[in-house]
């Protein structure tokens, strides 16, 4: 049979058409008004999108550039910092802030597992300035929980801020930002806002402001003051990443356009729940489908909606797996990242993927476990009944999204 690529990898996700056509249509210059108007849209959109009415800054980097940002901007050498590490973006986290200079502190748990607070609580110190953590660990599949994180340090009268790297948590999970006290949160283009890499985004607290300013470490490209003042003109401190900032346009109204209203004038924070809650259907079914087919999760105490992180049966290499379903479908799902390569595999649900994907996705690991992985029991449709019951289940509730499947690509 012919087979069409897709992407079931959490970032770069598949792209949403109309963010592409909306790219290949932006042959505009930055210093222009017709600029300006896009910018100040596309700022304030992001604004309800992440849940904040603080500011939100773009940049012309992939999301690790603003977690550089964010440590070069908010610490000074010497700072200690509270790392809560679970893989391989915590462990990002750890070797950024220690670029920097930065004392750190680590809570470090085994991959596949999320932290206790008990173990937060005991590692924080009087003198500690930051906390650094991922809202979702996309090398493990785990969710993490930052709206208790966030009380934690409010109980405990820390005056740490709290960075987080949202970049594959934003649009699978909610987080209520400015409520939470949250004082940095960080997205990235190629995940659930569906368009290509090449954009970071972030959000400052009025406290996290305040710590640009006491900063001893030396900042040019990423000076967040600086790129604050221009946006706040409809500028942006060098040459933007005009066609991908089109984009984030054409895909905010997209998701605006899930809560029902019309493609250009629906509810943004609406559809962005509308876009959780479908992540949310898309690993759940999931979730239920490998255990039916006789696989265990990688992360089941917290798993994220994400990315979902699946062991492959025993003495079987994860890669027979990822090749298999390239091979034969040429669906692209990840293998684990250094040393889980081989022990696990993960598919995502982060942006464009529907129902028809997820149930796809689903039937083509069980072709490739009826001929690769001899597990015991196996007949074809178990794990497909499984996703079909939780969807059924999912989309009957009222709180859950509409019967009506979001509004079409
Ligand atoms: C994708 C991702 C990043 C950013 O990686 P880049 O390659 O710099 O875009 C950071 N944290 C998490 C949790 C991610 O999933």
């Amino acid at each position: 049979m012919i087979r069409k690529t897709r992407l079931f990898t959490p970032g770069p996700t598949p792209l949403l058409p109309a963010a592409q056509f909306a790219m290949a249509a932006a042959d505009i210059h930055h210093r222009t008004p017709e600029f300006r108007a896009l910018y100040e849209r596309v700022l304030g959109q992001l604004k309800v999108f992440v849940s904040t009415k603080k500011d939100v800054l773009l940049l012309a980097s992939s999301g690790t550039g603003a977690m550089e940002a964010s440590v070069s901007n908010l610490t000074s050498p010497g700072d200690r910092v509270l790392v809560l590490s679970a893989g391989k973006f915590g462990e990002r986290w750890e070797s950024l802030a220690k670029a920097f200079g930065c004392q750190v502190d680590l809570v470090s748990v085994p991959y596949g597992e999320t932290f206790s607070l008990h173990a937060i609580r005991e590692a924080l110190r009087p003198d500690t300035s930051a906390v650094l953590v991922q809202a979702t660990e996309s090398s493990t599949g785990v969710r993490h929980d930052i709206k208790a994180i966030a009380a934690l340090l409010k109980d405990s009268a820390s005056s740490a801020l709290l960075i987080v790297d949202a970049i594959t948590g934003l649009g699978t999970t909610h987080l209520d930002v400015d409520a939470w006290g949250v004082d940095v949160i960080i997205g990235g283009s190629q995940k659930a806002v569906m368009i290509p890499p090449g954009l970071a985004y972030l959000s400052l607290s009025d406290r996290a402001w305040k710590a640009t300013e006491t900063s001893k470490n030396p900042r040019y490209y990423f000076d967040l003051r600086k790129e604050r003042k221009n946006a706040q003109k409809g500028e942006s401190s060098y040459t933007p990443a005009v066609a991908l900032i089109a984009a984030l346009g054409a895909a905010l109204d997209y998701i605006a356009a899930q809560a029902g209203g019309s493609q250009t004038g629906g509810d943004l924070a609406a559809g962005r729940d509308a876009l959780i809650d479908n992540a949310e259907t898309c690993a759940a079914m999931t979730r239920a489908a490998v255990q039916a087919l006789g696989l265990k999760l990688f992360a089941p105490t917290a798993p994220s909606a994400a990315t979902t992180a699946i062991l492959p049966p025993t003495g079987v290499d994860s890669g027979v797996i990822v090749k298999e379903l390239k091979r034969r479908f040429a669906a692209i799902v990840t293998n684990g990242q250094g040393e889980m390569k081989g022990k696990i595999f993960r598919i995502a649900h982060i942006g464009l993927f529907d129902y028809m994907d997820t149930i796809a996705i689903i039937a083509a690991l069980e072709q490739v476990a009826a001929t690769s992985l001899n597990l015991p029991g196996f007949a074809y449709g178990k794990a497909l009944a499984a996703a079909q019951q939780v969807y059924a289940e999912r989309s009957a509730q009222p709180s859950s999204q509409p019967v009506e499947a979001l509004a079409a690509v």
